[in-house]
């Protein structure tokens, strides 16, 4: 057949050795069920210390389907992402986590809806109630707080497993953000959207690589990226405060009059506390901003390529 159509699916992997020939053999079956479509399967190795690469390499000699990017070291999620999305060919777009967690199942959903008309095509993970309770909070918590400070609105378990248009790709490809966060970017863009709904499966092998720190990173990168909502509302919140220490005037001049003003330590150092950290906490929303200033300014590359066997 000639007219058929090729798919991109692009799977960042950091030392997922185990789960690279087991994602790559269901997408093999599922593409078997899609006569109308030929597929790519782009692995981006972010600097991986295991043997994923040799896996890689290996499973690139026996088949045309397999293609891999190795970073020079570990840039990220978000940046492997981008740059499978920045090498992808394919008509369609299709970006997928390595561990099985994103079922390939679901794939020619994504296909269906994207040939209906749409390009943006995003899944939302139902509640998985397998997961560890806390787990669950700061996810729950994590799109509660993107939503109330960032200028976008995020579904909850809106996730990294989505199809895009070429159209779209190409949109993405003018993007040069030191830390993209593309669930949100994914959104922010527009064009005709489709979510649909599944259930996470467990990760086939090893353990997940976001840890609680990197979540708490991943959010504040979120909103931060997104909106400059936080410096305003720290503008706000001195105004409530300075308009609550006016209330506290009468007071001062009423103990000042009548003699009692040595009293009050244990106020004078709470405030003290309180204000300091305060301040710290509005420095450092200050301080976040002005540093992703000044890693864009630099204009370096987002991630490094150290090898890959795409053609270009
Ligand atoms: N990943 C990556 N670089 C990193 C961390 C993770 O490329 O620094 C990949 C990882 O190999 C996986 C996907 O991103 O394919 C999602 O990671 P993980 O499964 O650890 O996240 P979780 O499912 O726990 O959110
Ligand atoms: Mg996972």
């Amino acid at each position: 057949m000639t007219n058929q159509r090729l798919i991109s699916v692009v799977i960042p992997a950091y030392n997922e050795a185990d789960n690279i020939p087991v994602i790559a053999a269901s997408i093999r079956e599922v593409f078997a069920g899609l006569p109308n479509y030929t597929f790519e399967i782009i692995f981006v190795a972010d600097g991986c210390t295991d043997s994923t690469m040799a896996v890689l390499e290996m499973m690139a000699k026996h088949s045309d389907h397999i293609f891999h990017i190795e970073f020079s070291r570990n840039f990220g999620h978000q940046q492997a992402v981008k740059a499978g999305m920045d090498h992808a060919r394919g008509a369609g777009v299709i970006c997928m986590d390595g561990d099985m967690q994103h079922p390939p199942e679901l794939i020619p959903e994504l296909i269906q809806r994207w040939e209906e008309g749409h390009e943006v095509v995003y899944t939302i993970r139902n509640e998985d109630k397998r997961l560890p309770f806390k787990k669950r909070i700061t996810s729950k918590l994590f799109y509660q707080v993107l939503n109330r400070m960032a200028s976008v609105e995020l579904d909850q378990g809106a996730s990294d497993f989505r199809l895009l248009d070429r159209k779209v790709v190409d949109v993405f490809k003018e993007f040069h953000e030191n830390e993209p966060f593309l669930r949100g970017l994914v959104k922010w863009i527009g064009f005709k959207q489709y979510a649909v709904s599944y259930d996470p499966a467990e990760r086939f092998s090893g353990s997940s690589k976001y840890t609680f720190k990197k979540m708490v990173g991943l959010a504040l990168q979120g909103v931060t990226s997104f909106s400059i909502k936080p410096l305003y509302n720290v503008v706000y919140l001195g105004f409530v405060f300075s308009g609550i220490s006016v209330l506290y005037l009468p007071y001062v001049l009423y103990a000042f009059t009548f003699g009692h003003e040595v009293s009050g330590w244990a106020s004078i150092i709470m405030t003290i506390a309180f204000f300091g950290g305060l301040q710290l906490i509005i420095l450092g929303i200050i301080g976040i901003y002005l540093g992703k200033m000044f890693m864009q300014v630099k204009l370096r590359p987002n991630y490094i390529v150290r090898s890959t066997n795409i053609k270009s």
